[in-house]
């Protein structure tokens, strides 16, 4: 990657990381005030839910974009955390904060998907 990629990816990052941090402030709709109607309730429920998810996501996405840019200070950045192969610029074109390889990331997701299947409660 030249030095002028690696730029262009710093500044992307820096953006995205401002843009997450900002959605992570964002609690609207977390704090509802209690509504005497049942169905009000619900729907206010699952809003708070759904806002829920969506802070968790950012601050998913914070992390990582924060943990890509101490990769490049640290000269790692494009390298899969994993295998240590390169991260394919198409990739990091659409996650530029993607630690991992489309390889890895996908044996990842794999095994992660064993494992909540393994995490359901069995019988005693
Ligand atoms: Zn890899």
């Amino acid at each position: 990657m030249t030095n002028f990629e690696l730029e262009r990816f710093r500044q992307i990052l820096e953006a995205k990381a401002a843009e997450f941090e900002n959605s992570t402030r964002q609690r609207d709709g977390i704090c509802v005030e209690g509504s005497a109607d049942e169905l009000d309730r619900v729907l206010q429920a699952r809003q708070r839910e759904i806002a829920v998810q969506r802070l968790e996501a950012a601050s998913s996405r914070l992390r990582d974009t924060r943990a890509a840019l101490l990769r490049m200070e640290q000269g790692r950045y494009g390298f899969c955390l994993e295998c240590d192969e390169r991260i394919s610029s198409k990739r990091l074109q659409a996650l530029p904060w993607a630690p991992l390889c489309v390889q890895c990331q996908e044996a990842n997701d794999q095994w992660n998907a064993v494992k909540s299947t393994r995490a359901l409660p069995m019988a005693a």
